[in-house]
């Protein structure tokens, strides 16, 4: 329903002329563009995390056309100088570390002569899914009835929707109460997630991205929401482990905040500041040059039509999306 809203919105747009004139007038803000998964099918992932290789090739085309892109860290120091950049600058980032960013995201940037930033979940290296991704895989192998009924008896309180289940495992349990949940459940309905197939980079694909000019950033150690750790919690989850795999890769500059919430961090903002250069949320909009390093809005990508990604590169989207979320107090 959202998503036929939103492409008769952005169609409209293009056809229009707005899409033009705003392309004239934000010449001067960059923006940066969040991926996720570039696959032919989203596998265990939302829909909505997923673009297929074609449309991403088009929307390539289309940017390498009419906008600069330019590596995260350029806009970073632009921002951080007052420096200026080249109009209509693009920034190209990927969260999560998925394997196909390397397979099929990587040699399709190449080929158009862009670079990307690849945000990195820590104990995905070791091919360890996080939390979130086997809270989607028991949703993926599970009837949602039966998902929602049995997280229900273990939380104690009815859970009406699987987005509405997602809230309560981040909000109201500790890490290791996640934990147990997300295994109880695996166990009561016979699923390893380790039989389901989804891959994440390797070091070894990490010192390729690199390599071939990409740059790598941090998601955390494990995918935790970062209100409600403890300060032990979140030096774990921003210092202590990103100095580990830094051992291996090198530095680690820049920083995406899980589910891209940079609310009610306590100490967070702190180790951030101190630990990194930059921080993503996931926040709609384009990026003026006055705004906080550490607050970066983004713009999120779907896989839709052209008029929809020229849209939402000039931030057309992304107004009808926080209008709909401030009409139904809805996230996305
Ligand atoms: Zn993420």
């Amino acid at each position: 329903m959202l998503s036929a809203i939103l492409s008769g919105w952005c169609t409209a747009l293009k056809h229009s002329g707005i899409i033009s004139l705003l392309h004239r007038i934000n010449a001067n803000k960059p923006r940066i563009l969040m991926y996720h998964s570039i696959d032919e099918q989203p596998g265990i992932l939302p829909a909505a995390l997923n673009v297929t290789p074609k449309v991403f090739e088009e929307q390539l085309k289309y940017l390498t056309k009419n906008y600069n892109v330019v590596p995260l860290s350029a806009i970073v120091k632009a921002l951080r100088s007052n420096k200026k950049l080249p109009p209509h600058s693009v920034a190209l980032t990927f969260d999560d570390g998925l394997k196909n960013n390397l397979t099929i995201a990587a040699p399709l940037l190449k080929k158009y002569g862009c670079a990307g930033t690849f945000y990195i979940v820590g104990q995905c290296l070791e091919q360890k899914k996080p939390w979130i991704h086997r809270w989607y895989i028991l949703n993926h192998c599970v009837e949602v009835k039966t998902i929602l009924a049995a997280l229900t008896e273990q939380v104690n309180q009815p859970i009406k929707s699987i987005r509405h289940g997602v809230q309560v495992l981040k909000y109201y349990c500790s890490c290791q109460q996640r934990e147990n949940i997300i295994k109880s459940l695996e166990n009561k309905f016979a699923i390893s997630s380790r039989s389901v197939n989804q891959k994440y980079l390797t070091l070894k694909d990490i010192h390729k991205l690199k390599q071939d000019g990409h740059e790598i950033g941090y998601h955390t150690q494990s995918h935790s929401p970062l209100a409600g750790l403890t300060p032990e919690g979140s030096h774990k989850e921003i210092v202590s482990s990103k100095q580990k795999v830094e051992k291996q890769i090198g530095h680690l500059n820049h920083f995406a905040y899980p589910f891209g919430e940079s609310r009610a961090l306590g100490n967070s903002l702190q180790l951030l500041a101190k630990h990194y250069d930059s921080a993503v949320t996931t926040v709609e909009g384009l990026i003026s040059l006055k705004d906080n390093p550490y607050q970066l809005r983004r713009l999120s990508v779907v896989s839709g039509t052209i008029p929809m990604f020229a849209a939402t590169v000039e931030g057309a989207r992304a107004i009808a999306v926080n209008a709909y979320q401030f009409i139904t107090g809805a996230m996305l």
